[in-house]
């Protein structure tokens, strides 16, 4: 099955062959994906004699730390760290990939740049309801895929530089897919369809050490994280409509000394319970509680996000965020809107 569009290929192609300049641009904390199909078309790309650099508005988490190589980590640009550097490389971009986020408004203060920057804007993603009139060129497949690096995975293989052989791509490519890919479908988990399987065969095919991956991406943790994992399920509620939820706040996380990143994959255990259909995740952060959602098949955790969190996502999997003071003002609150929003949201028939 081949997804792609042929004629957005050669596009693609001839928008890379004149392109002097690349940045690539991924959404705010940036995750196994965001930062996995960065460094693969950040990579690829210089393999082809492109200047290239990623630009990520936050600083990765460490626990994917192990994909940064010395090499890779001099062809990174962090907004946060360093948002003159950052905005004056998008200025001075003639194109810019646009990676895992449907919007500028995902990629925080640095999206404005992005939004006002002459630069030809090619959008690769697999997020619903993309912003496809912001982009000269847009790759958006919310249904067909399991993530940004299988859909760019398929946009590399079309290329002629590789000609569909994987093991064409430069092994840090071939790496950081796979780990954007693993991340993204849980471990094979969640969305994943047969070309899923395909490129993981191809990829492990060519090269790709799994194992490494698997003991990086799933047997690395600090301690600190397993802890606060128990107190995660200890604390964990479920309403009578089958909602999961849990607050984290700020005392905690710093108790616990949580890093960014350090609970990923926390809202997905609670749907491991037969009666639950809905899990949140709230997570207090300085001005805003970040939110994570997601649901059963039949249950909509993306429309839940947009409703209710200011979020949206996938159908399954969605996020948004509370802003502190105006919108929650502390956790015990949070959880009373949970309650309420929730309890509104299952008994609402007009949920389509
Ligand atoms: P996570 O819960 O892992 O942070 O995010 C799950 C999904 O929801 C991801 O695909 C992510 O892109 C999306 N998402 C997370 N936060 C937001 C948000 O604030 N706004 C929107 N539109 N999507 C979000
Ligand atoms: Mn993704």
């Amino acid at each position: 099955m081949n997804i792609l569009d042929t004629s957005n290929i050669d596009r693609l192609q001839d928008i890379i062959s004149s392109a002097a300049r690349i940045s690539v641009a991924v959404h705010i904390h940036p995750d196994g994906d965001a930062l996995g199909s960065g460094i693969a078309a950040i990579t690829f790309l210089q393999s082809i004699g492109k200047d290239a650099v990623l630009i990520l508005p936050h600083m990765y988490p460490e626990s994917l730390g192990f994909l940064v190589t010395d090499d890779i980590a001099g062809s990174i640009i962090v907004y946060e760290n360093e948002p003159e550097r950052a905005v004056a490389r998008i200025n001075e971009s003639d194109t810019v990939f646009c990676q895992d986020f449907n919007d500028f408004s995902r990629t925080g203060d640095m999206g404005q740049a992005l939004a006002e920057s002459g630069a030809v804007k090619v959008l690769i993603d697999h997020h619903l309801y993309p912003d496809t009139e912001s982009f000269t060129l847009t790759f958006s497949e919310p249904d067909t895929v399991s993530s940004t690096s299988e859909l760019l995975y398929y946009i590399l293989m079309a290329l002629p530089q590789t000609g569909g052989d994987a093991k064409k791509l430069p092994a840090a490519a071939a790496t950081a897919l796979m780990a954007g890919m693993t991340t993204d479908t849980n471990n094979f988990a969640n969305s994943t369809h047969p070309g899923t399987f395909r490129m993981a065969s191809e990829l492990i095919a060519a090269g790709v050490d799994r194992d490494m991956l698997l003991g990086n991406l799933f047997n690395n943790f600090r301690e600190n994280r397993i802890r606060l994992m128990a107190k995660f399920l200890k604390d964990m509620k479920i309403t009578e409509d089958g909602v999961a939820y849990m607050v984290l706040d700020r005392k905690t996380i710093k108790k616990y000394g949580i890093q960014d990143g350090e609970t990923e994959g926390f809202v997905n255990i609670p749907l491991t319970i037969n009666k639950v259909r809905m899990s949140i995740f709230m997570r207090q952060d300085k001005d805003r509680f970040r939110v994570s959602i997601r649901s059963k098949r039949g249950v909509s955790a993306n429309i839940c996000a947009k409703r209710y969190f200011n979020g949206g996502g996938h159908e399954l999997a969605s996020g948004g965020r509370m802003m502190i003071p105006s919108e929650l003002r502390n956790a015990g609150e949070a959880a009373r809107y949970i309650e309420k929003v929730t309890h509104e949201y299952f008994n609402d028939t007009a949920n389509d």
